[in-house]
């Protein structure tokens, strides 16, 4: 596993990370991919997994990098404050490492819920903030009024799926910002290669002797200050998972990948137009 700089914190976190969205897999998969060196685990007081992974970091907290989410309906001053001890008690922990913003809400000044963000950091409960799901936009409003700089956004990057790159990603990259990558297997391998179209996953994948999923995710992590948080119920595509780190696709593979993701765009509009 390699790893990189949280921000421009002192802090290193894993380019691969566990996500929990939909898991399922009981204790095993996750403990296997700390045990790998992916030590970070992203959770959401929505996702229902808060307790599980409390059970998969009992009596290691201070191996692991604990990142989970308030949701939006939680905005408010108290309310973010009551969410954030509700997943402390799920989590059986006494602090987060990543709080994050789950989703921007336009209904709540982000003053206001930055101000129990940072409530939060001054009572040792949570390390740092982060945000997901943020435009720039409204990354640049939220870190305006907050004390504490905001660690990441954490948003959805992918082969097929690489709308950050305009704006949001180069942004990241040049302000230090960590960008956590989520569907970073677009969901699922079938909706990666529905919309790559062609075999050219498949080409990449032999050509550099891993597996097609492995491929995808070290594209993400390819790129400067980006990680990603791939879901595997599976111990053995967990390890699969984590094992995309530790190399790098060479310029070349980078660029089929990228080519046939452009060429994916205009041949869809040429089928509809025709
Ligand atoms: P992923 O892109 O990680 O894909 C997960 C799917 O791919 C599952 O069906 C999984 O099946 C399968 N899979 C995993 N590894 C492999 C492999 N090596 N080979 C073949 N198939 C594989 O999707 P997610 O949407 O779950 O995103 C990952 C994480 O990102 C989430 O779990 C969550 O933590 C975060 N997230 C955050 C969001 C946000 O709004 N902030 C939104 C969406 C996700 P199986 O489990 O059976 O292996």
């Amino acid at each position: 596993m390699q790893y990189k700089k949280l921000a421009d914190t002192n802090i290193k976190i894993p380019e691969i990370g566990l996500g929990t969205w939909e898991y399922r897999g009981g204790v095993e998969p996750l403990q296997k991919g700390l045990s790998l060196g992916a030590f970070l685990i992203d959770t959401a007081e929505i996702y229902g997994t808060e307790e599980i992974v409390g059970r998969v970091i009992e009596g290691k907290r201070d191996q692991v990098f604990l990142a989970t989410k308030v949701s939006p309906e939680h905005f408010d001053y108290q309310a973010v404050i009551t969410a954030a001890n509700n997943s402390l008690k799920r989590l059986g922990t006494d602090y987060i490492d990543l709080y994050q913003l789950h989703w921007p809400n336009p209904d709540i000044p982000i003053g206001e819920t930055m101000a129990a963000m940072d409530k939060l950091v001054s009572a040792g409960k949570v390390r740092f903030i982060g945000v997901s799901n943020f435009s720039l936009a409204q990354f640049k409003e939220a870190q305006s009024v907050t004390e504490n700089k905001i660690v990441s956004n954490q948003v959805r990057y992918n082969l097929v799926d690489r709308r950050i790159e305009r704006e949001l990603l180069p942004y990241c990259q040049k302000h230090n910002v960590t960008v956590i990558a989520y569907s970073p297997l677009a969901h699922g391998m079938s909706n990666l290669k529905t919309k790559l179209g062609g075999h050219v996953l498949e080409e990449v994948a032999r050509d550099a002797g891993k597996t097609e999923a492995q491929v995808a995710l070290n594209w993400c992590i390819s790129r400067d200050k980006v990680i990603a948080i791939p879901k595997s119920n599976s111990s053995q595509r967990t390890t699969e998972n984590c094992n995309a780190s530790g190399w790098r696709l060479t310029p070349y593979q980078i660029d089929l990948l990228e080519d046939s993701t452009r060429r994916a765009i205009p041949t869809g509009l040429a089928r509809r137009a025709s």
